[in-house]
């Protein structure tokens, strides 16, 4: 009697668990949905600007900017170059600290109400208590940088790879853009807003929203 109470009690646990699961699976499927193409962009009314800080190349300005267009549904100006700050400059780490380099983007630019400032370095960047930083950015803010320097094969000793190097800075740009139009971090792996310890998680995300953040965004922009 006291197995067969015991048996019963596995099985509805088991059951539970099954259905528990499946539960889980079409709740994450919902949200993995992945590249919502152009009619599902933010719609907003909304200005990014790109500068570039130093020497960028025109190609990776223009790939980056209707990219940008596309995901926030927004105009997207490039301005022209600030000028890399040496003052940023710290030789023995052999990187640039990126708050300075956002504090001078901050003297260099006067944003509109709803203009987003992406400024785009091709140095490595760091901040103090960590080695390297992709990017930086203001949560609801204007300000948001991403370096260049590390989104390249060759950084790696690898023989360079452009389409990758062109996703990698569609994610980083789109990813600190989002913390600037509002956003935190997302546990869904493939999000872009998934925060990115390593190139490698950079690599598994999209470059597009989930639809979590996507509705965070509508949401923020009506
Ligand atoms: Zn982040
Ligand atoms: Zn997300």
């Amino acid at each position: 009697m006291q197995k067969r109470k015991e048996k019963k009690i596995q099985f509805r646990k088991k059951t539970s668990a099954y259905i528990i699961g499946m539960a889980l699976l079409l709740f994450l499927s919902g949200l993995d949905l992945p590249n919502f193409g152009q009619e599902s962009g933010v719609e907003m009314e909304n200005k990014i600007t790109l500068v570039p800080i130093g020497d960028i190349k025109a190609e990776t300005l223009k790939v980056l900017s209707s990219h940008l267009k596309e995901t926030f549904s927004s105009q997207v100006k490039i301005h022209e170059a600030m000028e890399l700050p040496e003052e940023a400059y710290n030789p023995k780490r052999e990187q640039y600290f990126s708050s300075r380099l956002m504090n001078k983007l901050r003297s260099f630019i006067k944003p509109e109400p709803e203009e987003k400032i992406l400024g785009i370095a091709d140095v490595d960047l760091y901040v103090h208590g960590l080695n390297f930083v992709f990017g930086e950015a203001e949560l609801s803010g204007h300000f948001a940088i991403i370096s260049l320097a590390r989104l390249r094969q060759s950084f790696y000793g690898l023989p360079d790879d452009k389409p990758l190097f062109f996703e990698r800075v569609k994610k980083e740009a789109v990813h600190e853009l989002g913390h600037a139009f509002g956003l935190n971090h997302c546990p869904n792996p493939d999000c872009v807003m998934h925060f990115s310890n390593s190139l490698g998680d950079t690599d598994r995300k999209s470059a597009s929203f989930c639809l979590r953040c996507l509705g965070i965004l509508k949401k923020r922009a009506t």
